[in-house]
């Protein structure tokens, strides 16, 4: 891993990409929940924040930790924070003494090695239970986030148990996964779980725009963000976040619009060499229910269409392209695959169950 690259934004327009308080980009329903703990001053000690990378689970963190810790919260709200204080400065930077982060990449630092690791290890786990008998030293708690939960190995979410099932007064855990249904059910379950949703495309758009990035760029990252504006951020500092995107997108196009025998080779070749391209392949089939969604929706508008305009143009290609209903097929179809592609569950399978719901391009299609 190297530097990020610069912004290719325009250079007197900075993308503001720290937040002051609440980040408005991130799930609402996901934030009301949290903003309600605070204000009802009834803070759990374990909270489990899931959904795809990119979706906000660490900036939603740093809020909650902000409202808790701040000195100068609002008269009117007691859930939002100053946001410029020096408590408040410290949790954006990652530097509060009681706000402790632990993550692939903290780790990784810690033990000087280079690259994040795959998996958090036991002794990462140890670290947390020792820190989490400190005393607070300028907050009232402790809050310990594990990031990156989902690649705790058994015998680590096994030690983590321990601090889940005697969890000392003052302190908070948060755990941020990915793909929460991969931690043990005796961690999930002490647990309360807030699942942190994608956003529309349109709302990852203006958050990006109102953020400083340019209509164009702030357009097509919207468009490849899955609806995760922290990925989309994070693509405007780091170009090859865009152009990996941008390849998945590309590939999946390919593969829709190949003749159904080639949709089939493609199937059993990504099936064969999953195991070694796991996170690539995921991403072209997530591309995929994209780019189908996005054609169902274009069929229904111009199905419509034609029926306020019967008389026109009824010789348009429109009649030849699949209907809005074989596309929903193709994408539960597709929504079936990715979810047995996450549980690891026969690969070759899947895929080639999802390519026959596909559309294909041989004449008679749907
Ligand atoms: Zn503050």
């Amino acid at each position: 891993m190297g530097a990020p690259k610069k912004p290719r934004n325009a250079p007197n327009t900075p993308v503001q990409v720290t937040e002051v308080g609440w980040p408005e980009w991130v799930d609402a329903i996901a934030t009301q929940r949290l903003r309600e703990v605070v204000r009802g001053d009834r803070i759990g000690h374990a909270y489990l924040l899931s959904g795809p990378k990119g979706v906000g689970k660490a900036a939603l963190t740093r809020a909650f930790a902000k409202a808790l810790c701040c000195p100068n919260v609002s008269v009117d709200d007691r859930s939002q924070p100053c946001g410029v204080c020096r408590l408040c400065r410290n949790i954006e930077r990652a530097s509060h003494p009681d706000v402790e982060l632990f993550s692939l990449e903290s780790q990784a630092m810690l033990a000087e090695k280079p690259g994040r690791g795959a998996t958090l290890t036991i002794e990462t786990v140890r670290r947390l239970r020792a820190s989490a008998a400190l005393l607070p030293l300028e907050s009232e708690r402790r809050l310990l986030i594990v990031d990156d939960a989902e690649t705790l190995l058994e015998p680590a979410q096994q030690a983590l148990l321990k601090t889940l099932e005697e969890p000392p007064r003052g302190v908070t855990l948060v755990l941020l996964a990915d793909e929460p249904e991969v931690l043990l059910e005796t961690v999930r379950s002490r647990c309360q779980e807030i699942p942190v949703r994608p956003i529309a495309q349109a709302a990852v758009e203006r958050a990006l725009h109102g953020k400083g990035v340019e209509l164009k760029l702030a357009a097509e990252l919207a468009t490849l963000s899955r609806g995760c504006a922290g990925w989309a951020l994070a693509a405007v500092l780091d170009e090859r976040l865009l152009a990996a995107r941008r390849t998945e997108r590309e590939s999946a196009a390919g593969w829709i619009a190949s003749p159904r025998y080639e949709q089939l080779v493609t199937a059993f070749r990504l099936g064969d060499q999953f195991g070694k391209r796991r996170a690539e392949i995921i991403g072209v089939v997530q591309a995929a229910i994209h780019l189908l969604r996005d054609e169902m929706i274009e069929s229904a508008r111009t199905s419509s269409r034609m029926v306020e305009n019967q008389t026109t143009n009824l010789s348009t290609p429109a009649s030849m392209a699949p209907s809005a209903l074989s596309l929903s097929r193709a994408i539960a179809a597709t929504l079936g695959c990715l979810s047995d592609l996450e549980a690891n569950v026969r690969p070759r399978l899947a895929l080639e169950a999802m390519v026959m719901a596909w559309p294909s391009s041989e004449p008679g299609r749907n």
